[in-house]
């Protein structure tokens, strides 16, 4: 049986040329006395813009384990499947992220609604929780909303989990639902519905994955009410406390944080959580690891810096059709973006100034991050060129890398 561990952390590496630094983050944090171990994931939408297939995260990663010696588990993440896309990752994955974000809101046949209703009494009336002041006040009518809204994607989660099953085997991957692509944030109430939609659908959930309250920006810090995140944040993992000692589900289930890079202001009220009770987590983080590149590429100076500042020019080029497929999680302000002729200027440590998430830093800037964030593709374009200078400048480039997951965040998260 596969068993997710108490912290795991989710890395992605768009160009498949970062592994080695990543993991060596994570052997830095276990000298600290922290084990978390790594889940490298790509979705199927980055794999299409790269053009790249399932099997080269299962390679890259399985290199850095053997080159590092790395004992401990790790896993490889089909991140944001569905059952039309999941198939050609099951030989290659062993942690599946079932996305049913799509199916919110469309509503199941009323019968099935008035089944899962009238199965769970128990979920109606006052709900005491362990570690929530008040009892949650939950009538019939809230059940049959949130069921509506619900039910009909726990469904289709419970399908492409058995998909799973019946081609891989249930022993043979970790199982996360996610539900954080979607407009409105499930509160705590709709969390415990949810995990017992899920657990009648005899998932063996390991991770959850909802949409919290404020923003979830790309590639920078959470925007929102840090007290009401708190809050909900504590009552979530209450909730799932609750439900695993009720319904059945595996007793190690934990939150997931989705778009977790970059999110500083929250990881000490996560990482307080985690430390009072004794709860785990994973948090995702994924496209930020090439802004370390671009960084790594500017710091080199020469050629790098020289196509850092080419990506630069063509992104602002094109900022319209870069950002639009990114409308919803991205936030920036034009007029504070640098002119060509000004950037053209620029040193290295200044273009990377900008660049590297440091918010206390008099040169960094975030629009000018959030643009470059997006603007993944226009390397991609650039093959070979791009690929050889990350080659040729390795030890500067992986350093940027392994320093932004082991300093900015997993030191937060987990030690101080
Ligand atoms: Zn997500």
């Amino acid at each position: 049986m596969l068993n997710l561990e108490r912290f795991s952390f989710g890395v992605g590496d768009r160009f498949a040329h970062q592994a080695k630094a990543q993991l060596r983050a994570f052997e830095l944090l276990a000298r600290d006395g922290i084990d978390v171990v790594p889940v490298w994931n790509k979705s199927n939408r980055e794999h299409s813009f790269i053009g790249s297939q399932p099997e080269s995260v299962r390679l890259a990663a399985n290199n850095a384990v053997a080159t590092l010696g790395w004992q401990k588990s790790w896993y490889v993440d089909a991140d944001h499947i569905r059952l039309e896309t999941v198939d050609r990752f099951v030989p290659h994955s062993d942690f599946f992220t079932i996305d049913v974000a799509d199916s919110i809101g469309k509503h199941a046949a009323p019968e099935v609604i008035d089944d899962f209703v009238d199965r769970h009494p128990e979920l109606i009336g006052s709900i005491a929780i362990a570690g929530i002041a008040d009892p949650f006040q939950i009538s019939r009518e809230f059940v049959q909303k949130i069921a509506g809204k619900y039910l009909l994607a726990t469904q289709e989660a419970g399908q492409i989990y058995r998909h799973i099953c019946d081609v891989k085997g249930e022993a043979n991957f970790v199982a996360e639902v996610s539900m954080d692509e979607t407009d409105a944030p499930q509160t705590p109430p709709e969390l415990l519905i949810i995990l017992v939609a899920l657990a009648d659908q005899r998932i063996r959930l390991q991770t959850i994955a909802p949409k919290f309250t404020g923003r979830f920006n790309k590639g920078v810090d959470y925007v929102g009410d840090l007290a009401q995140f708190e809050r909900e944040f504590n009552d979530d993992l209450a909730v799932i406390a609750h439900a695993t000692s009720r319904y059945g589900l595996p007793s190690n289930l934990k939150l997931s944080v989705h778009s977790g890079s970059d999110k500083f202001s929250i990881y000490p009220i996560i990482r307080r959580a985690l430390n009072r009770t004794g709860a785990g987590l994973h948090l995702k983080t994924a496209g930020t690891t090439w802004l370390e590149e671009l960084i790594g590429l500017s710091e080199a100076g020469g050629d790098g810096l020289t196509l850092a500042k080419e990506i630069y020019a063509y992104s602002l080029d094109h900022i319209d059709e870069l950002c639009a497929p990114y409308a919803s999680v991205i936030d920036i302000d034009r007029a504070r973006l640098p002119s060509l002729s000004e950037v053209s200027g620029y040193t290295g440590t200044r273009l990377a100034n900008s660049l590297r998430h440091i918010p206390s830093h008099p040169e960094f800037n975030a629009h000018m991050r959030q643009l470059l964030h997006v603007a993944f593709k226009v390397a991609a374009k650039q093959g070979t060129r791009f690929l050889d200078l990350l080659q040729s400048n390795e030890p500067i480039v992986s350093k940027q890398v392994t320093d932004n997951i082991y300093l900015r965040h997993m030191r937060p998260l987990f030690v101080e």
